[in-house]
């Protein structure tokens, strides 16, 4: 079991409607005990995170998003600037997620651009590394994780980056159903925790590492005893209140 406050975000990718997202976001405030210690997230695409930071400001719910501009205005059509995103409540913003670096082209230098304006602005960063199943077997796991981390760790001073997350999250394990074991994921924590404390004992210490692949309230449980997993990014099970509620509360212990 972790030291550090469980943490669980929901990431909902290209998922949402304004009908559906009311009635799931108020099971998720409904069925969350405010004795729960466990930080809750919530992240929905650009469009509709005014409408969840309106539905979750009586509670203890966080909003996030699911990306940001490496810039913070100007002309750069399409993109949502990190002071825009505080600008309408968002208190995290995930960075680095495997489907932008696979689909969108987000580079190393990028995301580490990117966790630069968020922190910026005052916004917490949880930035994404994992290895690919190609990467995996060719026993680069660890190689990877670190190249990814050490573009971040290069630029942002270690006391900037105590608040945000490092999320590991195995691409094989992303929407796939198979899920690291605990010992896997727990083998890539602690090295990444320890990458981390090469820089900055404090940090180390401090940062919360989520694990995310296929996490569902049967297999939280067992992920979550592990020592350096502080908690989840959960992709599909974020979008069914039961499963994202039996996640939360796995986190917290209960
Ligand atoms: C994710 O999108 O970050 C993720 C972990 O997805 P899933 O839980 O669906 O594997």
């Amino acid at each position: 079991m972790s030291i550090r406050r469980p943490l669980v975000a929901g990431n909902w990718k290209l998922n949402g409607s304004r009908t559906g997202n009311g009635p799931l976001v108020a099971a998720i405030l409904d069925g969350l005990p405010a004795s729960a210690d466990v930080e809750v997230v919530l992240c929905p695409p650009f469009v509709y995170l005014p409408d969840v930071v309106d539905a979750t400001r009586a509670s203890s719910v966080l909003v996030g998003a699911q990306d940001v501009a490496t810039e913070t205005a100007g002309a750069f059509t399409g993109e949502v600037s990190a002071p825009m995103l505080r600008d309408v409540g968002c208190a995290y913003v995930i960075i680095g997620h495997s489907e932008r670096r696979a689909f969108f082209g987000d580079t190393d230098e990028q995301v580490a651009r990117k966790v630069a304006a968020a922190l910026a602005a005052g916004l917490k960063a949880v930035v994404c590394v994992g290895e690919t199943r190609a990467e995996r077997e060719a026993g680069q796991t660890l190689a990877v994780v670190n190249r990814q981390l050490a573009a971040v760790l290069g630029v942002i001073p270690p006391e900037d980056l105590r608040q945000s997350l490092i999320a590991y999250e195995p691409v094989w394990a992303i929407g796939t159903g198979l899920t690291a074991t605990p010992a896997e994921a727990q083998e890539v924590h602690a090295e990444i925790r320890a990458t981390l404390a090469r820089r900055d004992a404090t940090m180390a210490g401090a940062m919360r590492l989520l694990y995310g692949g296929s996490v569902k309230a049967s297999n939280a449980k067992d992920l979550f005893a592990m020592q350096d997993i502080d908690g989840g990014l959960i992709g599909g099970a974020s979008l069914q209140a039961a499963e994202f509620l039996g996640i939360c509360m796995a986190a917290a212990g209960q």
